[in-house]
């Protein structure tokens, strides 16, 4: 499914821009407009679901993908510590509604989050 009104559905689709690190089969992952640590990349899947357990469902192989995805991008950076976030719902503070994981390295993060 592709939403017309899906900001990431639309770069996905190539009609509008971002900066674009690694790409697979089901996946594009994009260096964050805003970024919250020296490597902030979003990993994308291609197909649109609204958040990461709804595309597990699609698609169970496409969750996979992510995450060996977010891999490659951080250790092809020179990180091999990093942090993958999917945020869930606008309550957690996720504005797109369209499945990504960010993945994050390059300097320390507390934990729990903040
Ligand atoms: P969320 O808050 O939904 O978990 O994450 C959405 C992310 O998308 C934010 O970190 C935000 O900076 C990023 N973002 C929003 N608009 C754009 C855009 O047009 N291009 C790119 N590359 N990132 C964006
Ligand atoms: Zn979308």
């Amino acid at each position: 499914m592709t939403d017309p009104d899906c900001l990431f559905c639309k770069i996905v689709a190539g009609d509008v821009p971002a900066e674009v690190v690694h790409t697979t089969e089901r996946t594009l992952a994009f260096r964050d407009i805003n970024p919250q640590a020296p490597l902030h990349v979003l990993v994308v899947p291609r197909h649109h679901e609204p958040n990461a357990a709804a595309s597990a469902e699609a698609d169970a192989a496409v969750f996979a993908e992510i995450a060996t995805a977010a891999r490659s991008v951080a250790t092809g950076a020179g990180y091999d510590d990093y942090r993958l976030v999917f945020n869930t719902g606008a309550g957690v503070g996720q504005t797109v509604f369209h499945t990504h994981c960010h993945v994050l390295a390059g300097r320390p993060m507390g934990w729990p989050p903040g």
